[in-house]
């Protein structure tokens, strides 16, 4: 049964990403009408390279068709009436979508839009190798669908438990034969009781505002206990908590980031169709891609003239979780919490919706907490949505430069904000031979609010 809830309004047309690719005939110029990268945007770029050091795939290899300013270059030829190459297709691939050189470029090049453009050009117009094409539509039919990743739940904690991972690890193999596999094998968290969240959860207290909460894919099937904690912040900060998990499902985020536009817009369609008439005051995200793909919501459907106002008013409702606690102010109180804490800047919260300051406030707020700054915050650790399932060796090496500065600076605890971060994050810190636990920044304040012992955090 697909997790999309019904829709409502008229019927939608047939996507293109169903129908797959329509490769251009040979020769043909890179780019149709439908959506191209904007000329304006691409010559905005003045060639500085001031973005050059922030770029993940430019640190990894130095090459300048890996860098924002290079596959700026290649757009403009795809414009100029060159063709979609394999190359140029390797390097729009290569790109882990973190927005680093957006914040880093002093001339403000939307390198958001330019990419976005491209890769629903690629997705409509290239057609993959065959083995390619089958590792992405089996991502694309699992990781967006929460109720499909719930079922692998049972069996991967049988997998976890019963000896078989050591097992499989020990041989080497997987790497070898199948490193995507192993890359999701890496990553997998220990797998904890799946606990059902409520469809409301009634604030304590006067209530100062209506929330919608956005519960996710990943963090849905894998972290529960995020959620848990983001709807008990949420209604001890005197909040009515709407979740209706029955009604929403993937918010578009993952198809979005990489070029599946039309399936993006259909999931888009759905979330706004489950909560726009739902009274809500604010539409909450604990994750940060999920975050900056539904403050997109208005770009994302203003061709739609059923849903185009909507999606827009939608997507004004939309805050990070830490944004509306900053914004609200704290009532509930803060019990002390005696641990040192690494903050990682998940990309999509740092530079796709410019969200630093508030979820470090909120950690400073609570008695004990010591927070600890990691090198290099800019550069991303390698996660980006499925990138690192899809290029496993270079999100390896992204994951362990991550995981030794995060292990440098001698913290307890590591807090981010997306679930993919935290996963890839840990996955390096497990290949390094270090130790250290990793939380979501919400877990920390309910865990402050609940009077918890910090040993609960830290098993
Ligand atoms: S989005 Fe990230 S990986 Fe892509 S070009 Fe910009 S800095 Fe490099
Ligand atoms: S994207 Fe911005 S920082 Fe990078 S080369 Fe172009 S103008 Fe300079």
């Amino acid at each position: 049964m697909s997790d999309i809830p019904a829709q409502r309004g008229r019927p939608h047309s047939v996507p293109r990403d169903v129908l797959g690719p329509v490769a251009p005939g040979p020769g043909e110029p890179a780019f149709d009408d439908d959506h191209p990268p904007r000329r304006n945007l691409v010559d905005d770029c003045v060639h500085c390279g001031f973005c050059l050091p922030t770029c993940p795939t430019y640190v990894l290899w130095g090459e300048e068709m890996d860098s924002p300013r290079g596959r700026i270059h290649l757009m403009k030829q795809g414009l100029d009436g060159e063709p979609l190459t394999p190359s140029m297709v390797a390097h729009v691939d290569r790109c882990l979508g973190c927005m680093a050189c957006v914040t880093a470029c002093p001339s403000g090049v939307r390198y958001d839009r330019l990419i976005e453009d491209t890769r629903q050009q690629v997705e409509r117009r290239h057609r993959r190798p065959r083995r390619e094409r089958a590792l992405r539509a089996a991502v694309f039919a699992l990781f967006p669908y929460p109720r499909r990743l719930r079922l692998l739940r049972g069996p991967l904690r049988a997998y976890q438990a019963s000896g078989l991972r050591r097992l499989v690890r020990r041989t080497g193999l997987l790497p070898r034969l199948a490193p995507q596999l192993a890359a999701l094998d890496s990553l997998a968290p220990r797998i904890g009781p799946a606990g059902d969240i409520p469809p409301r959860v009634p604030a304590q207290g006067r209530r100062r505002a209506t929330v919608g909460l956005l519960t996710g894919c990943v963090q849905r099937a894998f972290f529960p206990e995020v959620n848990a904690a983001t709807a008990r912040v949420l209604a001890a900060e005197g909040c009515d908590v709407l979740i209706l998990p029955e009604r929403q499902g993937c918010c578009g985020a993952l198809s979005v980031h990489n070029g599946r536009r039309a399936e993006a817009q259909r999931f888009a369609r759905g979330l706004v169709d489950a909560f726009d008439s739902a009274g809500i005051d604010y539409f909450v995200v604990n994750a940060a891609g999920c975050g900056s793909a539904l403050k997109e919501y208005g770009e994302l459907l203003a061709d739609d003239p059923a849903y185009a106002k909507r999606a827009a008013g939608f997507a004004g409702t939309v805050r990070d979780l830490s944004e509306l606690l900053v914004e609200l102010g704290p009532v509930a109180p803060r019990h002390p919490l005696p641990v040192t804490v690494a903050y990682h800047d998940a990309c999509h919260l740092a530079h796709a919706q410019g969200v630093r300051t508030q979820p470090r406030e909120l950690l400073r707020a609570v008695p004990g907490v010591e927070l600890r700054e990691i090198a290099d915050p800019e550069i991303c650790c390698g996660s980006a949505g499925v990138w690192n399932v899809l290029n496993p060796e270079p999100a390896e090496r992204l994951g362990d430069r991550k995981a030794r500065d995060v292990l440098a600076t001698g913290a307890d605890l590591l807090v981010t904000a997306n679930p993919g971060c935290l996963m890839q994050i840990a996955a390096g810190v497990r290949r390094l031979g270090g130790s250290l636990t990793v939380a979501h920044t919400i877990q920390i304040l309910d865990a402050s609010i609940r009077a918890r012992p910090v040993g609960d955090l830290l098993r």
